[in-house]
């Protein structure tokens, strides 16, 4: 098959999170499995240039309409870590790329609007025929809408397109600028409840159920979310229309490429390690992230955090467990990026108080490497998430052998399994602890349980790491889910 995949992210080019890894790890397996896969992606000025090999111009002028003109775009192609990958480059004034930031600007709708317009242009004017066409995210929830109104008509009749949503809470709330540059410009038509208006403002569109309604399968990233999103609040809305849409909507739980994370091949940890030498490198490990981090050597466990600060991701109580694992005699490192001001604030503010405890490292911002040395150091990892659609984090820690605290949510309930009060999974194939409530008690209580057989029974806490290192959540799986799907949707 040949399949394009169209996103904002790729990792380790262009992430902010795990868009990034999955766009890409989805992709390398699906190469593995012999498909033809490439990637349309934006250029950004802010991306990792150094990730990318051989780039070069592909197609010169490239012009997207947009509004009653059109933009004049280039089209660069190289290769990321052996994926084939375009990317677009506008010319106007409207510099929608070159900002410094890959979200968060005021006409973020605007950008991902017309990079959707972009993508689609560009295989119409390269000849480009996939099969599949795999879109992500509000940011390409226009694609199936462009395709199915204005492409398919201009000699893209054939095409597919399977659309995977990492995560409900930002939908590309927009209004009638973006169909009206885009192309879309019978307003009422798309203003309809069956069609793009949002579900709760009649004078606002939604990119991500225009998604939603017009992709021939559509995804999210665990199948405990899927079920979450059709019945609680956690579909921001978009329950009602994930309903209606039931039949083609599937839960595929996420895969971490292990060839990248993985202990025994990491090339950002100074020792390498698999199970069988796993203690001797868990503590080499350890030792050289507490050197890096300045903290004090001791026998204590050290428990980390590793994701964005954000209300999705429960601060709230990746804070109080800073503090509970401090008073409870371990060491806390935390790496995280936060892009809401107060958060940044708060977290600032408690990194200058803590700053001289030797027992704990607050590092804020985005750091991949470090990342890693985390990963492969610390003991137990926390992941308090309010939601998390899937979440890697848990993952790659198993991967780790660290082992996972998290709140019983979304990705998390289909890839922890309590130690203590799993009754569904059978003792050795538990891997870490779980707890529901979004309280301090709730999180105190699973923190307790690690904590107390970390120093009580150090053979039984090795163990359930070992255990965790078992696991495959690799892309093997999820690889073949999403094969089947595609050729489900391409032969209708
Ligand atoms: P989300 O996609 O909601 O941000 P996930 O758990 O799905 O969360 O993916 C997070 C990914 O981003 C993981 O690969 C994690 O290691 C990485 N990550 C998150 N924050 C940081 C950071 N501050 N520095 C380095 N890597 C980070």
């Amino acid at each position: 098959m040949y399949i394009i995949q169209i996103a904002s992210e790729c990792a380790p080019v262009i992430k902010a999170g795990g868009l990034g890894d999955v766009v890409y790890g989805l992709s390398r397996e699906l190469e593995i499995r012999g498909h033809c896969v490439e990637l349309i992606l934006p250029k950004y000025d802010c991306m990792r240039y150094d990730h990318i090999w051989g780039i070069h111009e592909a197609y010169r002028d490239l012009y997207v309409p947009w509004y009653d003109a059109y933009i004049h775009c280039t089209v660069y192609c190289g290769r990321v870590h052996g994926r084939l990958c375009f990317f677009i480059e506008p010319h106007s004034r409207d510099n929608f790329f070159n900002r410094g930031c890959y979200y968060g600007c005021n006409d973020d709708n605007m950008r991902f609007a017309f990079f959707s317009k972009a993508a689609l242009e560009f295989l119409l004017r390269s000849n480009k025929r996939p099969d599949v066409i795999h879109c992500h995210d509000w940011q390409t929830g226009l694609v199936p809408v462009l395709l199915y109104e204005i492409y398919q008509y201009h000699g893209m009749p054939h095409q597919r397109v399977c659309y995977t949503i990492h995560n409900f809470k930002h939908q590309g709330i927009a209004g009638n600028e973006q169909l009206l540059a885009t192309g879309l410009k019978r307003e009422s038509y798309y203003f309809n409840y069956a069609r793009l208006r949002d579900n709760f403002n009649p004078f606002a569109i939604n990119m991500m159920k225009g998604g939603i309604v017009y992709a021939n399968a559509v995804t999210t990233v665990s199948p405990n979310h899927a079920v979450e999103a059709r019945f609680t609040e956690v579909g921001s809305g978009l329950g009602h229309t994930l309903h209606l849409y039931q039949d083609k909507f599937h839960g595929i739980l996420n895969g971490i490429d292990y060839d990248f994370w993985n202990p025994e091949v990491d090339r950002y940890i100074p020792h390498p390690y698999t199970p069988k030498n796993f203690s001797e490198g868990k503590a080499q490990n350890k030792q050289a992230l507490r050197e890096r981090l300045l903290l004090q050597t001791v026998d204590k466990p050290i428990i980390a955090y590793i994701g964005r600060l954000d209300g999705q991701k429960g601060v709230h109580l990746v804070h109080h467990a800073i503090y509970y694992a401090l008073n409870n005699s371990a060491q806390f490192v935390l790496l995280g990026s936060a892009t809401e001001t107060s958060i940044n604030q708060h977290f600032r503010h408690e990194k200058s108080f803590l700053n001289d405890n030797p027992d704990c490292h607050l590092e804020l911002g985005f750091n991949e490497e470090l990342s890693h040395l985390i990963y492969a150091g610390a003991d137990i990892i926390v992941v308090p998430s309010n939601y998390e659609p899937c979440g890697l984090t848990q993952m790659i820690a198993l991967k780790y052998g660290t082992v996972p605290v998290v709140r019983g949510v979304g990705g998390l309930v289909n890839t922890v399994f309590d130690r203590d009060y799993n009754d569904d999974v059978p003792p050795e194939q538990r891997n870490g602890y779980v707890f529901y409530q979004t309280d301090y008690p709730a999180l105190e209580s699973a923190m307790e349980r690690a904590l107390k057989l970390w120093y009580n029974s150090p053979e039984e806490f090795k163990q359930l790491a070992l255990q965790g290192m078992e696991y495959d959540y690799s892309w093997n799986d999820p690889g073949e889910q999403y094969i089947e799907l595609y050729e489900n949707i391409r032969h209708k």
